[in-house]
């Protein structure tokens, strides 16, 4: 999509801290960490939330869940990790392109809202 962030980060039109990517997944870490990890995991595919993944294949939604995984193997997240992915306005989604949060590397609270 032309004017979506996430989609210009994956093309390598905004610059980003990229710490995987293959056929149809790019993470790179968070601007604006919340965590001593935190990681950003979207599909190269626009897909604008969770609510829109009528649009994608099951193999790139696997995809997605598949290099968490590797992403939390590789930054050393042996003690566990969330992930998050905020849909919608009550949810506070601020970038219009769906996303997994992986926030690790602390003692997280146990409540998440
Ligand atoms: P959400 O509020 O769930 O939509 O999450 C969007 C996330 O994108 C926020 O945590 C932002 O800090 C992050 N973010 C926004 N712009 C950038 C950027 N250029 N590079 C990395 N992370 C970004």
């Amino acid at each position: 999509m032309d004017n979506c962030l996430f989609c210009k980060i994956a093309a390598g039109q905004i610059p980003s801290d990229k710490v995987y990517e293959d056929d149809s997944v790019y993470a790179f870490r968070d601007i604006n960490p919340q965590a001593p990890v935190h990681i950003l995991v979207i599909p190269r595919k626009h897909i604008p939330s969770l609510d829109g993944i009528g649009d994608a294949s099951d193999q790139e939604l696997a995809s997605c869940l598949r290099a968490i995984r590797t992403i939390a193997g590789q930054e050393g997240l042996n003690h566990g990790y969330r992930v998050v992915s905020n849909c919608g306005p009550d949810a506070c989604q601020s970038v219009p392109h769906l996303h997994f949060h992986i926030l690790g590397g602390t003692q997280m609270a146990d409540r998440m809202a």
